[in-house]
């Protein structure tokens, strides 16, 4: 079994508590004994981030966006290595984590590798006579980057590339469950060239998270994951600057005039890929009362073809869930929608046999007083519901706390221009499964979380704006 350590202005060193271990969810056979962080190492990462703040905040952009750009390149030439990683580590089948979660996350180092020398502010035209006043971006600071399991290594990436692209430094920590890209991304900082205590990794679980929120030392917190821990950030943050990405219950509306093979094509892949454990996964599906059986009916025989295996495997469609405490979660909410009367169509249970596989799960027949249709399932799960008409739709879609995104699926432009502008959410994807692109603004309504990642959007949440105002004419 592998150890790794934490990494503390440039050095590689053990933690102050015990290590945890982490296992491959295919097999339940342990992977890696990873450090623990405790308190006295977090005020290291945060002095070592603090310390080398100015000096990389200095550093000419076109510098910074060499060696971001140097990173992309050292992701995609160990991509086969990080790929395998991930899927051992969070379970996803290789065709997702060779095809989205190692690509994404070079994607968003070159994307905001280009951002580095456009950080622009602009002269304003004041009032004042024989004043000039401009303003600038500058950088907020240390940085605290907190990541979930589903996509340790794309996630971490979709925080650290606009970070350190804005002049920031950054103390990160992955989920317990899978630190193990993390790891390895950090490894490959170092060998781009990014500078000792500029990127500070603390592996740890809840506890070094939240002491990393409190942590005086800290002047911005990203954080990805569950709306409860999220609020509680939120609270304990204060006037920290904050991006919270939190849960969702992504709605696809199927509408009358769909392509149902299309929007049964989309479902499958916008709900199920990494066996629904995704934020945006499309969860609730409210189908046109004239195509409701035709939908069902063509779901159910979608997803009953899929393959469900190790990870590793090439010919699996879906992998196992993370861990064993998170498959038991998402039997729960089975067996809950079972006992609420919603109609279990295919799936409902997990295979016999080691690893935390579940079967892909729809069921028919839901209304939205099952708890199926609210809350958030982070499995492989899928509710089909029914309407008739469409504000009526539209006030039972937002009635959710959560915002984050939604899909239409209808060949009328109307119908979709107008699904799309009733909905609330934070992304709309109007006749294809949900993507992600680092070009494009990600983030939610409500209780999906505060502040968007990516696009121009994430350089306004690693910077300040600064005004600087100067008198000309010397009469005051
Ligand atoms: P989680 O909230 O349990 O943990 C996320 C991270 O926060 C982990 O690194 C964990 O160690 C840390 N943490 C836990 N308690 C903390 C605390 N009190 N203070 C600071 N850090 C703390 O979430 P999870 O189970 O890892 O991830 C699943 C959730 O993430 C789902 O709700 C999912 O919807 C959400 N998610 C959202 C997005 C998005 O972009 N909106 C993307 C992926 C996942």
């Amino acid at each position: 079994m592998r150890t790794t350590n934490l990494y503390i202005d440039g050095e590689w060193g053990a933690g102050a508590a015990g290590p945890l271990t982490t296992a491959d969810p295919a097999t339940g056979a342990p992977l890696a004994a990873c450090a623990t962080a405790g308190p006295a190492d977090v005020d290291a990462a945060v002095a070592a981030a603090r310390a080398a703040l100015a000096g990389w905040a200095a550093t000419p952009p076109a510098d910074r966006a060499r060696i971001l750009w140097r990173i992309a390149d050292l992701i995609d030439a160990n991509a086969e290595e990080l790929a395998l990683t991930e899927t051992l580590d969070q379970g996803q089948p290789l065709s997702v984590s060779r095809a989205v979660s190692v690509p994404g996350a070079a994607a968003h180092f070159r994307y905001f590798a280009g951002w580095c020398d456009k950080i622009d502010g602009a002269a304003r035209t004041v009032s004042f006579p024989d004043t000039l006043q401009y303003d600038r971006r500058v950088p907020v600071g240390v940085c605290a980057l907190i990541a979930p399991w589903n996509f340790p290594l794309m996630i971490m990436a979709w925080k650290l590339a606009p970070a350190l692209a804005c002049g920031n430094t950054a103390v990160i920590k992955p989920a317990e469950q899978t630190p193990l890209t993390t790891v390895r991304l950090v490894e490959l900082c170092a060998e781009a060239g990014v500078p000792r205590g500029v990127v500070n990794l603390l592996t740890g679980g809840p506890e070094t998270g939240a002491a990393m929120v409190a942590h005086p030392g800290v002047d911005k917190v990203s954080f990805t994951g569950s709306t409860s821990v999220g609020a509680r950030i939120a609270a304990v943050a204060s006037l920290k600057r904050v991006t919270l990405e939190l849960g969702g219950k992504t709605p696809v509306v199927v509408a009358a005039d769909a392509d149902i093979d299309a929007a049964v094509a989309g479902t499958v892949a916008g709900g199920l890929l990494n066996s629904g454990q995704v934020c945006a996964a499309y969860a609730r599906v409210y189908v046109d009362r004239a195509r409701r059986d035709e939908f069902a009916t063509k779901l159910a025989a979608a997803v009953a073809t899929l393959r469900l295996g190790a990870g590793t495997d090439p010919e699996v469609d879906l992998g196992p869930l993370v861990s064993q405490e998170h498959r038991a979660r998402v039997d729960a909410h089975v067996r809950r929608a079972v006992t609420e009367g919603a109609v279990l169509v295919t799936g409902g249970s997990a295979p016999a046999g080691p690893g935390c596989f579940y079967r892909p799960t729809v069921f028919a027949g839901v209304s939205e007083e099952m708890a199926v249709a609210r809350d958030e399932v982070f499995g492989p799960v899928v509710a089909v519901l029914d309407y008739d008409d469409e504000d009526e739709l539209l006030t039972r879609v937002n009635a959710s706390p959560y915002g984050l995104a939604a899909a239409v699926w209808s060949d009328d432009l109307r119908t979709a221009h107008r699904l799309a502008d009733g909905i609330r959410a934070g992304a709309v994807f109007v006749n294809m499964p949900c993507v992600p692109d680092p070009a494009a603004p990600w983030g939610g309504f409500g209780a999906s979380g505060v502040g968007r990642e990516m696009g121009p959007y994430a350089i306004d949440a690693y910077t300040e704006v600064k005004g600087v105002w100067v008198n000309l004419g010397g009469g005051r």
